[in-house]
């Protein structure tokens, strides 16, 4: 007998998304050298780690290399000294958490994958659409069944559990919720009694609610940065935090997962079957790098990002500021670096057939109209988005625009925008 592989790879729709927005941006780029290309559809960041942090881990580099502080293996929870951190800034929001709930991890991503391992198999999972593709495809890669809650302009691109699609009419109730807010792609953010009819129904039914707080750097106002500020999510949730978005750590690599003791199911506390599984498959972040990231919490570390964080946002308003002055709806670009926008019917513009002429939309006249802004955006104005219908079935007619390119590129975008659309 030969090994045999994971037969459900086999079910995961290549990841055509960003390879084919990639291709057709380089494609352009090849056959247009003179015109400066503007990409509004990059997810990283662009802004350096703050000086607070690199510092922080210039010194503990400093301290491996002597005997007399050099540390080995880490606790698999993560250095107090980080999750006090962690601690105190959950305090910021009214948030009285447990140390015992706050592990530290290399990341959202991983963690959002690997906390599937604490799960049966024939748990049934619920994803808005559209969303962050991680979610489908880590459940795909274990045979779950997935049900889709769907979203539109109807409900703010922030789905209810009344927006779950079932089969032959008959209700069907997820085992495991996954909700993102501030949401990628949409940029929508749930308020505090949107969460709380989400927390009410986990709790009534036993589901769990993987809660992805990515963006939560993002929020303003009396929005929620944390699903444990609403009452009831101790026993329903568990949080996924990033430094990736808030502090520049997409290469760098560091994150927080937060499981209340109060999350019990099958009479065992999660956050201990989290501890016995991290215990085994994993020895924790480098210590150099839990020192930046605790100093991310520092009063200059704040300071710092919130200067980039204001950046980003500033670039955010120069998009949502353009939209509404050309009537666009949109999701986003308040409490999020991401802008969702209807994409206006070009296809009824006299140049629309000479514009896209060459392109893969001129070849499927069927193709879905996000794509085809796409194409005519990019062919028009050399402006980069990410079509919507790549994020799922309702991002259909969608595109998303990111702020994390730089000030100068997003205003001369939307200039180009606002002239492609002919309004100026
Ligand atoms: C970027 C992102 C993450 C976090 O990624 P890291 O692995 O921490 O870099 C998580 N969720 C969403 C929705 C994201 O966009």
């Amino acid at each position: 007998m030969a090994a045999k592989t994971n037969g459900y790879y086999d079910d995961l729709v290549e990841s055509y998304l960003f390879a084919e927005v990639a291709r057709r941006a380089s494609k352009y780029e090849a056959e247009h050298p003179d015109v400066k290309m503007i990409r509004m559809g990059i997810g990283d960041v662009t802004r350096p780690l703050p000086p607070v942090v690199t510092e922080a881990m210039k010194d503990a580099s400093d301290e491996m290399g002597r005997a007399e502080t050099f540390r080995g293996y880490g606790p698999y929870e993560g250095y107090d000294f980080l999750r006090e951190a962690v601690q105190r800034y959950y305090k910021g929001f009214g948030v009285d958490m447990e140390l015992s709930a706050i592990f530290i991890s290399d990341g959202a991503k991983s963690d959002l994958g690997n906390f599937l391992d604490i799960f049966a198999q024939d748990n049934t999972v619920l994803v808005p659409d559209p969303v962050y593709p991680v979610y489908v495809d880590t459940n795909i890669m274990a045979g779950r069944r997935i049900l889709y809650a769907m979203s539109s302009e109807e409900n703010g691109f922030l789905p209810m559990p009344e927006d779950i699609v079932s089969e032959e009419g008959k209700a069907e109730i997820p085992d495991i919720i996954y909700l993102c807010s501030p949401n990628n792609p949409t940029g929508a953010v749930y308020t505090r009694e949107q969460l709380k009819t989400w927390i009410d129904y986990a709790n009534a039914n036993g589901s769990i609610i993987l809660f992805d707080a990515a963006y939560e750097c993002f929020v303003t106002g009396d929005l929620p940065h944390s699903i444990f500020e609403v009452e009831g999510a101790r026993t329903c949730a568990v949080e996924f935090c990033s430094f990736s978005k808030k502090a520049g750590f997409t290469g760098t690599r560091c994150g927080y997962t937060v499981i209340p003791e109060d999350l019990v199911r099958d009479g065992k506390k999660i956050r201990d079957l989290w501890l016995r599984r991290q215990s085994t498959k994993y020895n924790g972040v480098p210590y150099i790098v839990q020192r930046g990231a605790e100093a991310v919490f520092t009063e200059e570390g704040e300071k710092q990002i919130a200067w980039n964080i204001d950046y980003y946002k500033e670039n955010a308003k120069i998009i949502a500021d353009t939209l509404d002055r050309l009537g666009i709806y949109y999701t986003g670009g308040k409490n999020s670096p991401y802008i969702w926008l209807r994409c206006p019917d070009i296809t009824k513009c006299a140049d629309y057939d000479e514009v896209i002429a060459g392109t893969p939309s001129a070849a499927d006249p069927d193709a879905p109209l996000s794509w085809k802004f796409f194409d005519y955006l990019l062919q028009k104005a050399a402006v980069v988005g990410t079509p919507g219908a790549g994020f799922g079935t309702s991002g259909e007619a969608f595109l998303r625009l990111t702020a994390f390119s730089t000030k100068e590129n997003t205003q001369e975008a939307m200039e180009r925008l606002t002239k492609m659309l002919g309004t100026e």
